[in-house]
C-alpha cells in the first residue's frame, strides 16, 4: 500500500491507533483497516459508539462556535487526536480568520500525522505532552507563547480527563491549567458518564477490558466539579446533544445514551 502524505515514515500500519480509529468512528478518511478492524469489535460490543462520537465532536464543534462567537481566537486543544473531521483550527476560522491553535495529544501516533496534517499552517501548532504533567505542557513554548499575550484563551479538553484516573488527579490539573489562564479564557469539557445509562455498565466493563486506554466514568456531580473557578455558561453540564443543539430536535428522546456530559465555562 501506498503511503498516503499524511503518514510519517516509519508508521507501524499493522497496529491499531486510537485517534485513527476514532477518526473511523467520525466518518473520517484518516485510518486505515486494521484500526476498522478495532473498530468493527469495539462496535459489536457497543452498537452505540459510532453515534456517542459524533455527538461529541458535534458538542466540540458547537462549542469552539460559541466561545469564538464570544470574542475567543486562542484556542488549546488538549487531547487533540488527529485534527481532521470538523478540526478546531477550521471550525474557529469560519467565525474569526485570525483563530490560533495549539494542538495537544501524548499519543505519539496521533502527533506525528498532526504535525504532517498542519505542516502548512503557521497559525497552528502541535505539540506531544501529557496532561498528567501538566507543569510540562503549560511550559512548553508553543503553549506559554499563546497565553503570554494576555488574551482569552478556550482551553478544550474534550473527551480526554476520563482518560486521567482518580489516582492523577484531574481536579487538580484542571486547577493548575485555570490558574495559568489570562481573564475571560474559557473551559472547553465533555467527560463519560455511566449516571443516565446504569444498564450499560456490565458492556463498559468488557469494552474497558479491550482496550489499552482504559476510561474512568465519573459521575455528573464530580465532572461539573472541574469547572472550579469558572463560571458554567446556560445550559450546564448536561448530556452532549442538550448543550445548546443547533435546533431543539437534534436532542432526541435520550440524550442520556450518549453516555458523555459537557459544558463550557469562563474565567471571571
Ligand atoms: N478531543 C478530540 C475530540 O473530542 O474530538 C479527541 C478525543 S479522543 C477520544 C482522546 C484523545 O486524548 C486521544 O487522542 C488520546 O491520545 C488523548 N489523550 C489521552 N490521554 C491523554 C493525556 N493524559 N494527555 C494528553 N492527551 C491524552
Amino acid at each position: 500500500m501506498r503511503r498516503p502524505n499524511w503518514v510519517p515514515e516509519g508508521t507501524d500500519l499493522d497496529k491499531p491507533n486510537a485517534a485513527r480509529v476514532y477518526d473511523y468512528y467520525l466518518g473520517g478518511s484518516h485510518n486505515f483497516e486494521v484500526d476498522r478492524e478495532m473498530a468493527r469489535k469495539a462496535i459489536a460490543l457497543w452498537p452505540e459508539l459510532p453515534q456517542i462520537m459524533r455527538s461529541n465532536r458535534a458538542f466540540l464543534r458547537r462549542a469552539v462556535q460559541f466561545t469564538a462567537e464570544r470574542g475567543i481566537s486562542r484556542f488549546l486543544d488538549i487531547g487533540s487526536g488527529i485534527p481532521t473531521f470538523g478540526a478546531v483550527h477550521e471550525v474557529a476560522r469560519a467565525v474569526r480568520p485570525e483563530a490560533r491553535v495549539v494542538y495537544v495529544d501524548r499519543d505519539p501516533v496521533a502527533v506525528a500525522h498532526s504535525r504532517l496534517l498542519m505542516a502548512d499552517d503557521p497559525d497552528s501548532q502541535v505539540v506531544q505532552a501529557d496532561v498528567r504533567d501538566v507543569d510540562d505542557l503549560m511550559s512548553r513554548p508553543e503553549v506559554a507563547e499563546l497565553l503570554a499575550a494576555g488574551e482569552p484563551v478556550a482551553v478544550l479538553l474534550v473527551a480526554v480527563m476520563h482518560f486521567v484516573q482518580d489516582a492523577d488527579d484531574p481536579w487538580k490539573l484542571i486547577a493548575v491549567i485555570r490558574d495559568a489562564l489570562p481573564p475571560g479564557s474559557a473551559l472547553v469539557l465533555s467527560h463519560a458518564s455511566l449516571e443516565g445509562r446504569p444498564d450499560q455498565a456490565e458492556d463498559h466493563q468488557r469494552l474497558y477490558r479491550m482496550t489499552p486506554t482504559p476510561l474512568t466514568m465519573r459521575t455528573v456531580e464530580q465532572i461539573t466539579g472541574m469547572f472550579a473557578g469558572f463560571d458554567i455558561v446556560e445550559p450546564g453540564v448536561v448530556y452532549l446533544p442538550q448543550w445548546r443543539p443547533d435546533q431543539p430536535e437534534a436532542v432526541g428522546e435520550h440524550p442520556e445514551r450518549m453516555t458523555g456530559v459537557a459544558g463550557v465555562g469562563f474565567r471571571p
